[in-house]
């Protein structure tokens, strides 16, 4: 960094309560982690095979049912390894033959790649669209899975998870960033998939999937027909194990604990719809602010799709967002960097539910303040 830009100093009245926008990991409550500080001496470090840890595990499985009101059937399983790890165990257990990707970034497409890479499935059918924008999921005869990414958290684009019109087969979702902050319809999906190191305000190295019965169905019957899968990746010992509010293998106890403590929270505010609401002015505010700006404008052009837990906004080409988001840093105002393979003049901006409506205004104040210094 260069001395001009280490010398900005943002006013202290400017500056948001808490400095931390990172689109994964993202903000931790403070007060929850007061609570796992409270409850450590009887928590870590115990048996995640005995009564307390279980307990914690039933109430994120109970938590996720009632956030995401999921229909009477659904069942909610975790495993380790985080989302990364459940594309791999979809491959094996939810996608029978073939596949249908919508992909339009990075997350999208990495999931794609895994099924095409899995020797016992044929190629899928991969329907991609350009950065910013979105493609439509549609009916095809010989696709069992339709795989599509709620909020694609490199580029700020959200969807709606829709059943295609016509679509036979699984509808899997990936809610990463997406879960408890962006609006759901859990009739229309069959897994809705995420780790909580992002709209749930945890930590990462788990997944938690949400799964219809249809799903559920899916996973014993390719086990029964003698799929090879390794047991780490088996959704069958994860479904197996989750019913006893257990892991197949030991988990991270904080972040389950950190993962309720969020849900909890949430529930006792009013659920999904106060989540929904917080991200909903965090969007109206920093989208306005930069449709009123001379030098920002959002990279999604369609307010459609516009994601409202994660912002991306481009930058006049006069202005170098990376040297913005270091000043920022300086300031501890951190993780404002665009996704690094999107290669954007941008700046990205988580507004998860944790993150306070007001700190996202204070933002906007910042990086005024910020842009005009370097300005000169
Ligand atoms: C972060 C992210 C992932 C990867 O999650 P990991 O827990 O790091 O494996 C996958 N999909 C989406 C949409 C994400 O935002």
């Amino acid at each position: 960094m260069s001395e001009a830009t280490e010398a900005i100093r943002i006013p202290e009245d400017l500056l948001p309560r808490d400095g931390r926008f990172g689109s994964g990991p993202s903000k931790v409550r403070p007060e929850a982690v007061a609570a796992l500080a409270e409850a450590a001496p009887t928590y870590l470090g115990t048996s995640h095979r005995a009564a307390t840890v279980r307990f914690m595990v039933a109430a994120l499985r109970n938590g996720v049912s009632e956030l995401l009101s999921l229909p009477d059937g659904y069942e909610v399983v975790l495993g380790n390894g985080g989302t990364t790890a459940f594309w791999d165990a979809a491959t094996f257990h939810l996608i029978e033959r073939r596949s249908q990707h919508l992909s339009f970034g990075e997350f999208s497409s990495k999931f794609a790649a895994c099924a095409k890479a899995a020797p016992h499935l044929e190629d899928p059918e991969v329907i991609e669209s350009p950065p910013g924008t979105a493609p439509e999921a549609k009916a095809t005869p010989d696709v069992d899975a339709y795989c599509l990414t709620h909020n694609e958290t490199s580029t700020g684009v959200a969807v709606t998870p829709r059943r295609p019109e016509g679509a036979e087969g699984l509808v899997l979702v990936d809610g990463t960033s997406a879960a408890g902050g962006l609006r759901l319809d859990a009739s229309q999906v069959d897994a809705y998939y995420f780790a909580p190191q992002k709209a749930l305000a945890s930590d990462g190295g788990l997944w938690i999937a949400a799964l219809s019965p249809a799903a559920v169905e899916r996973i014993e019957r390719i086990k029964r027909d003698g799929r090879w899968c390794p047991p780490f990746l088996d959704l069958g010992i994860a479904l197996e194990n989750s019913r006893k509010d257990q892991t197949y293998n030991t988990p991270a106890l904080a972040t389950i604990f950190l993962a309720v403590q969020q849900l909890e929270w949430i529930i006792h505010n009013g659920g999904l719809p106060f989540a929904v609401a917080r991200c909903d002015r965090s969007a109206e505010i920093i989208y306005s602010w930069a449709e009123a700006s001379d030098y920002a404008t959002p990279f999604v052009a369609d307010p459609a799709l516009r994601s409202h837990v994660v912002a991306t906004i481009d930058l006049d080409e006069s202005i170098d967002a990376k040297q913005v988001s270091a000043v920022l840093r300086d300031n501890f105002v951190v993780d404002t960097e665009s996704y690094r393979k999107l290669g954007r003049n941008q700046l990205r901006i988580a507004l998860y539910p944790a993150i306070d409506p007001e700190d996202v205004e204070a933002l906007t104040h910042c990086i005024d303040y910020v842009v005009e210094r370097l300005r000169g």
